[in-house]
């Protein structure tokens, strides 16, 4: 929590491998990949070794394990593809994106606004050295804390990938994901 709001929990770091409800597993089977519903990113491993050996930048990979509440911790053979760069504030250009409960930081609670269409902008010296993969700097859905960790609800930020590591994706025949173009702006 050293570089987290305060507030709502936006910068906060994970620390630990990913740990998944065991009685939620059958959400994956048949499945290259797949989002928690904290849009925590979960590729199987053929897909992380894929990735991980297409040189594509920005990534890190934890281990996932499912937790059973009288079994204890099993590691499965999925991994959790992490981002190392966050993104520079979006472009006060973009559309249909608002935070619904201003926290102090500007950072956290943003969301879809259903009558505004959807438009992601960055300037284009903000992302002249992006990655591959990406986090936005705007954390996104409800926020839960009031300083306790364990009880929290955190927001998260959106995943920034380039056509390199959609290729990835598509070709893998992973499904269930908005892929969402972004537009650039001229400084
Ligand atoms: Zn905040």
């Amino acid at each position: 929590m050293s570089e987290a709001c305060k507030h709502c929990g936006a910068g906060a770091r994970q620390t630990s491998a990913q740990v998944v409800d065991g009685q939620e597993l059958h959400v994956l089977e048949g499945r290259r990949a797949a989002a928690t519903c904290y849009n925590d990113m979960l590729v199987d491993e053929k897909l992380a070794a894929t990735l991980a050996q297409s040189g594509a930048t920005g990534m890190s990979f934890r281990g996932v394990f499912a937790a059973f509440e009288k079994r204890g911790h099993f590691q499965l053979p999925w991994r959790q593809l992490c981002a190392t760069h966050t993104l520079p504030r979006m472009s006060p250009r973009s559309t249909g994106v608002e935070p619904y409960k201003p926290c102090t930081c500007g950072r956290s609670s943003f969301s879809w606004e259903d009558k505004v269409p959807l438009r992601l902008v960055y300037r284009a010296s903000d992302v002249a050295d992006i990655r591959d993969v990406n986090v936005t700097w705007e954390w996104f859905g409800e926020v839960k804390f009031n300083g306790d960790v364990s009880e929290a609800l955190f927001p998260y930020p959106l995943f920034l990938v380039t056509p390199k590591v959609w290729r990835i994706y598509r070709d893998a025949g992973a499904t269930g994901f908005d892929w969402i173009p972004i537009r650039i702006e001229n400084d």
